[in-house]
């Protein structure tokens, strides 16, 4: 939960010892872009491009996308704005899109999959008003993100259709620019893959609420089996460190947009594992501004190689509580 009386910090952090971190919001709405300005993020994080397609009876066009991506570009003019494509399926049905429900929805046609399947049109639309975007911004740096990636064939077949829609919005003479683009960490496959995802990406951004749920084998969602689906669980560490640890030493950063990011309690964890960005919700990022300045970074990799280490839940709780 927020804290009200945490000094809303407007410039960028560093840790105590001096490694910068950036501190973005997660967005979900046009108004949650706006509290991620006042709140003092860096920039956005993950925009989830699904309420564009929420309560209304068919998608949005091009160019009202096209708008919304600019305004949140205009929002962090010396910023950074991660906009995922559309992510449906599983927890997130959109009614006039839906298909036959598989069996196991979370199992099933989501995400990535669906933009390469049954919604490419949708997908190309969506890249489309993305490119225009990047290319009229004045100041703000765009980034496109897939979310539930499982192969490098879809990493390649996303930017195959980047590549497409570039082609024929210059051929059209229309104004664009290349995002920066990545892939979302949320299944165990993309974590054994992260390096082969790395020579194909700008960016790793780790989503830890479906990652968890993944590598558990424990619904989001399904109260019975939220203790499996914790954070503490070792299981779930070592698969956000084999991410992390793929990333060191090549040009690419790596985030965590996943609620694991929100708790000050673990900010000292996180920058022990080597995240270079962390993405909350806006009113949490006073607190973890606050909390990043006040980590040491070489004690946060100390604490993380313990925590790395313990076997148990029980045990990385432990090594977490001694260590405030
Ligand atoms: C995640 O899975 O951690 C994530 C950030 O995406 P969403 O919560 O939208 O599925
Ligand atoms: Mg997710």
């Amino acid at each position: 939960a927020a804290d009200a009386d945490v000094e809303v910090r407007r410039d960028p952090v560093a840790t105590a010892d001096g490694t910068p971190i950036e501190v973005a919001a997660n967005a979900g709405t046009e108004a949650d872009v706006r509290a991620a300005v006042e709140h003092g993020a860096d920039g956005i994080g993950l925009f989830r491009t699904e309420f564009l397609f929420l309560d209304q009876s068919s998608p949005p066009t091009e160019d009202e996308q096209y708008d919304v991506y600019r305004e949140a570009l205009a929002a962090f003019p010396d910023g950074r704005v991660v906009v995922r494509t559309l992510d449906v399926g599983g927890d997130k049905p959109v009614d006039y899109l839906d298909r036959p429900e598989s069996e196991n929805p979370f199992l099933g046609e989501r995400g990535v999959r669906r933009s390469l399947g049954p919604d490419a049109d949708l997908f190309e639309t969506q890249l489309r008003a993305l490119l225009r975007a990047a290319g009229d911004a004045d100041g703000g740096r765009l980034s496109v993100m897939v979310p539930l990636v499982s192969t490098v064939e879809e990493v390649d077949a996303a930017t195959e259709t980047l590549d497409s829609v570039a082609a024929d919005l210059d051929a059209d003479g229309v104004s664009n620019a290349r995002p920066e683009f990545g892939v979302m960490v949320e299944t165990p496959a993309a974590a054994f893959l992260a390096e082969d995802l790395l020579d194909r990406v700008d960016f790793l951004s780790v989503g830890t609420n479906d990652l968890a749920q993944y590598v558990m084998a424990a619904a989001r969602g399904d109260e019975r089996v939220a203790g499996l689906r914790d954070y503490r669980q070792p299981a779930v560490l070592r698969a956000i460190e084999a991410t992390v640890a793929a990333a060191a030493g090549t040009d690419a950063w790596v985030g965590i947009c996943g609620e694991m990011a929100g708790d000050p309690d673990l900010t000292p964890l996180l920058v022990g594992l080597g995240f270079d960005e962390l993405s909350v919700s806006p009113p949490a990022v006073p607190q973890i501004k606050r909390a990043v300045a006040e980590t040491t970074r070489s004690d946060a990799r100390e604490l993380a190689r313990r925590a790395l280490a313990a076997a148990t839940k029980q045990e990385v709780t432990e090594i977490l509580d001694a260590s405030r």
